[in-house]
């Protein structure tokens, strides 16, 4: 697409928003830009573009749209925007930034969603496929935004890219070679405005595959039964569940790779150094890609043994008096606190609240009947949270992280974890996941 002197409005100057603006007026476009938020809490790179003559700096207005050629709202944006509803409702065309990403891009796309384990299996897939001697971008919605690689000279074999329910929102014709989607539980519904939508954009990564792509499924999330009768690529699924006539799965010990017309493949789960049987099922999805893309079985087991895995994913914090703690505050939905509970053998002490995404905290219930010990609610959340799992469950209530850890810790005895797995975004005291989560490991240093 020619952009030269085309009108286009970008919401929200955030990094992804800043990046988009860049490539746009770099291609010739005239670029307006807005943010609900004040000027100066913008992001930083903002200052590079802002006296470029391409660019405009519109009020937060629906005046804003008058005469563009299309919108690209950044991930933050809700669909229930004013300004995105009535910029459709003139059908001034929205779309995301990863949708204007392959519109220019030349390399393959392998894209990577799901509620929970984007992150780890993006990385762990980049990670083999350079242990492969591939030459590979990874980013998305992790690290580089994908538009800002669009720009450049684009010489990898590959791009693995992390994709959330926000980015395939707007896609038109975004078309990855291998999308994989992991899960599918209860996140952001305060956003998408009901799981049933979440899911049905979750499932929009397939929309434009055709026959020449891969998709690989989830066997055991009941979300994506019957899926494949909807997708035109080459179905292929793992499951940590059952065994498969053809797919990817667990046996004896050992992750097993059946393809129709090739030799059946083993995987030994002791390579894997990442807790979890919610792990194995990232390493499953990643190592079926990665045979997608042409690595060999010995390249593969050398990267995913060289794997160890990310901070803030049930990550070891430290053990005083024979007492374990565990840093998983990226767990921000229900999904991740079941698996990462399901993760311990031992008695838990387990951390939960912060901002509520109105998460499906009643879920919890089984799992806390079998593996909590206690649960200290803490933040924002915490009545909500009270409010909905089982009374059976020992609860204590604290307003700060702080609190809630040092509670943890004195009714804790030699044996037990103690686990940060909020199931909550962070925003209510933190920054984000990484603070919060770094700010309970100096809590934990210095009890
Ligand atoms: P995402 O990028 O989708 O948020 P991460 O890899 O950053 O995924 O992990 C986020 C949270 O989800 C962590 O708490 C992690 O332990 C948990 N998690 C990782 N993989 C999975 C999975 N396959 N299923 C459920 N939970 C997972």
């Amino acid at each position: 697409m020619d952009f030269t002197g085309k009108k286009i409005v970008v919401i929200g100057m955030g990094k992804t928003g800043v990046a988009t603006a860049k490539f746009l007026g770099k291609q010739g476009a005239r670029v307006r830009v807005t943010d609900e938020k004040p000027f100066d809490q913008w992001n930083g790179e903002f200052k590079q573009i802002a006296r470029e003559k391409w660019l405009e700096i519109g009020d937060y207005n629906t005046r804003i749209l008058t005469g563009a050629c299309f919108v690209v709202p950044s991930p933050g944006v809700p669909p229930d925007n004013t300004l995105l509803v009535e910029a459709l409702k003139r059908n001034i065309p929205v779309i995301s930034e990863i949708e204007l990403a392959y519109w220019v891009l030349k390399v393959p796309v392998i894209a990577v969603t799901g509620t929970n384990g984007k992150t780890t299996t993006t990385t762990l897939l980049g990670e083999i496929l350079r242990c492969s001697g591939k030459k590979v971008f990874v980013g998305g919605n992790i690290g580089t935004p994908l538009i800002e690689y669009a720009e450049g000279p684009q010489e990898d074999d590959f791009t693995v890219v992390e994709i959330s329910s926000f980015q395939l929102q707007w896609i038109r014709k975004f078309r990855p070679f291998i999308a994989i989607l992991l899960n599918i539980t209860c996140d952001h519904i305060n956003y998408h405005g009901s799981f049933a939508e979440y899911s049905r954009i979750k499932k929009r990564v397939f929309a434009n595959q055709t026959k020449e792509d891969f998709a690989i499924l989830n066997a055991a999330d009941p979300e994506q039964e019957d899926l494949d009768r909807i997708i035109d690529a080459h179905v292929m699924k793992f499951s940590s569940k059952r065994l498969l006539k053809k797919g990817i799965f667990i046996k004896n010990n050992n992750i097993v790779l059946r393809m129709s017309g090739a030799k059946e493949e083993q995987y030994p789960l002791s390579i894997i150094n990442l807790p979890g049987l919610h792990n194995v099922e990232n390493v499953m999805a990643a190592i079926m890609a990665a045979r997608f893309c042409g690595c060999s079985q010995k390249n593969i087991i050398e990267a995913v043994a060289a794997f160890r895995g990310l901070p803030h994913r049930i990550e070891f914090a430290g053990e005083k008096n024979s007492i374990k703690f565990y840093d998983d505050s990226k767990g921000t939905n229900v999904g991740s606190v079941v698996r990462a509970l399901e993760t311990f053998a031992q008695p838990v002490i387990l951390l939960l609240g912060g901002r509520d995404k109105d998460g499906d905290f009643e879920t919890l219930n089984p799992m806390l009947a079998a593996k909590a010990k206690k649960v200290i609610l803490f933040g924002e959340a915490r009545d909500r949270i009270a409010s909905l799992i089982g009374k059976d469950i020992q609860t204590l209530r604290k307003t700060k992280l702080k609190e809630a850890i040092e509670s943890a810790y004195k009714s804790a005895q030699p044996g037990d974890v103690i686990l940060l797995s909020p199931g909550c975004a962070s925003f209510d005291e933190f920054a984000n996941y990484k603070e919060r989560g770094n700010f309970f490991k100096d809590v934990v240093g210095n009890l």
